[in-house]
């Protein structure tokens, strides 16, 4: 029989991504031991495949780039954008301490911020990317953490929480290659297993009304709601689990045997998207998830096709290691999913093409045509929808291809309730003793911090954040340190 490993500690994190590591080097900068279980073979959970990008305010990147920002007008941008269920006092919070909390304190772990992108809802620009992205940030975070002599322990999925004396005293649960069971005791215990776009059965249950077609599975591997089991049953409250960010450009990874995970595409320049009447019905070049997924959202049947000639496909990018041979694009795979995937038609015509879509055939050769003109014709926009043409040409260049979409569940902007020290709270409100969350577990930060909608860098910049602060008070819940205090920038 498989023998009980144990660790004992005074803050044990359960999960090892963005907000577990932000939450270990907290701990450990406060004097706490602190160990992180993972269930990954490595630690950097959804954030280390991310885009890197998080909402910073009044940055020194900003000013280089002549951008005047302010915590206000974030605040007011952030509000505008969420609507009435973003949580003013958490969004404030993290707004005020992106400066010199986020920004300065990564640039401090070795981190460099590289540049900015406007992301849709933002008066100015503010999306600040870390180099190398997630993977960058989430390299020297980890690589910080284990040289303040945190642990990371991996291969170990935690199951249950325990309890002794009204306390939260640990957590069990077993090593995933051995089998072997691990049990934990632990002054407190901070939970941060991130999202859970990656179980379509929690998303369901969460947003039934979603069922009656395809939704595809879009978060990190290991982001199945198990923390959100686990903190329920230790009496946590969940809110605003129906606040899901969708986003459109993704197609069924056909390899995957329940096709339940999507594949996100990109960089196909000037591809249009089609309904099944043959039709488009959105301009394009407003991807955003408060603007291209509602849009798809609203077609019946709720899915599109987004049309490519040849040329458009040349740097088409797969957002899966799969599709990748290291750090460039493996272009053979890529080749093979254009043409191997049940999900994605190819023709030598545009009137092929409408056949094997299955769409009216007179609208879909109309809506190319129209399109296909106001670009040889030089048009700033194309008339219909108002889409920019300067990355676009016809479509002129067979073999055409018709990439088959549908709303992909990427991010959670609800979760487990909590305090502004991330203590987990009950249905009365009240802290459970012991219990600390943070991350996408918390729809990010404390709940529900952006609303319905994200101005983008607002998932990864909260849950590290969030994490911080959740190890500040942990560990001085534990016996170490005076608690996240922070710098604001109120300027
Ligand atoms: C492809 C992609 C790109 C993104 N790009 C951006 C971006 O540019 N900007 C932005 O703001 N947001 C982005 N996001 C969202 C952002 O990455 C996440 O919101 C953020 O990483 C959440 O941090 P977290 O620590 O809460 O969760 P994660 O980083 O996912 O970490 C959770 C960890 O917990 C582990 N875990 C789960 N269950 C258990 C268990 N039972 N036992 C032990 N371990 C467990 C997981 O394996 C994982 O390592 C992106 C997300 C994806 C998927």
């Amino acid at each position: 029989m498989a023998s009980l490993k144990q660790y004992e500690t005074d803050v044990a994190i359960v999960g090892g991504g963005g907000a577990g590591i932000a939450a270990g080097i907290e701990a450990r900068d406060a004097g706490a031991r602190a160990i992180a279980f993972e269930k990954d073979a490595e630690p950097g959970g959804a954030a280390i495949i991310s885009g890197g990008g998080c909402l910073i305010v009044g940055s020194p990147l900003q000013k280089r780039h002549g951008v005047h920002d302010t915590p206000d007008l974030a605040f007011s941008d952030w509000i505008a954008w969420g609507g009435p269920s973003a949580d003013e006092v958490w969004a404030r919070y993290y707004i005020e301490h992106s400066l010199h909390d986020l920004y300065f304190w990564a640039e401090n772990l070795g981190a460099k911020w590289v540049d900015l992108k406007f992301q849709e809802g933002n008066a100015v620009l503010r999306w600040t990317r870390a180099e190398s992205n997630g993977l960058g940030l989430m390299t020297h975070l980890i690589a910080g953490f284990r040289q303040k002599g945190g642990e990371v322990v991996t291969d170990t999925e935690i199951t249950t929480l325990t309890r002794e004396n009204g306390r939260i005293a640990g957590f069990e649960g077993r090593n995933t290659k051995t089998g072997e069971p691990v049990s934990v005791r632990s002054k407190v215990v901070v939970m941060t297993t991130g999202g859970f776009n990656s179980s379509l059965d929690m998303v369901l249950q969460a947003s039934p009304t979603l069922g009656n077609e395809r939704i595809l599975e879009g978060s990190g591997r290991n982001s199945t709601g198990t923390g959100h089991k686990m903190v329920r049953q230790a009496g946590g409250y969940l809110t605003h689990l129906d606040h899901i960010w969708f986003y459109v450009y993704a197609t069924p990874d056909y390899r995957d045997p329940a096709q339940r995970r999507g594949l996100v595409f990109r960089l196909v320049p000037g591809n249009i998207w089609i309904n099944q009447q043959g039709r488009r019905f959105h301009n394009e070049a407003m991807s955003g998830g408060n603007s291209a997924s509602p849009a798809l959202m609203a077609q019946s049947p709720r899915h599109a096709w987004a049309i490519m000639d040849t040329p458009m496909t040349a740097n088409m990018e797969i957002a899966d290691p799969y599709y990748r041979d290291g750090d460039r694009v493996a272009r053979d795979k890529v080749i093979e999913l254009l043409n191997t995937s049940p999900f994605i038609r190819k023709a030598d015509t545009l009137a092929e093409l409408a056949k094997k879509m299955d769409v009216d055939a007179a609208a879909f050769l109309g809506t190319l045509e129209r399109y296909n003109k106001a670009c040889t014709q030089g048009l700033e926009k194309e008339p219909d929808f108002g889409k920019p043409l300067k990355s676009s040409k016809p479509f002129d260049t067979p073999p055409f291809y018709a990439v088959q979409m549908f709303p992909l569940a990427r991010k959670n902007f609800g979760g487990v309730k909590t305090d502004l020290q991330c203590r987990v709270l009950d249905k009365h409100f009240e802290p459970i003793p012991g219990l600390y969350a943070a991350g996408e577990l918390c729809g990010m930060a404390g709940g529900h911090i952006n609303g319905r909608a994200g101005l983008e860098g607002t998932m990864l910049g909260p849950s590290v954040f969030s994490g911080r602060v959740a190890g500040g008070w942990a560990a001085h819940e534990a016996g170490h340190g005076s608690g996240f205090i922070g710098k604001p920038n109120r300027g």
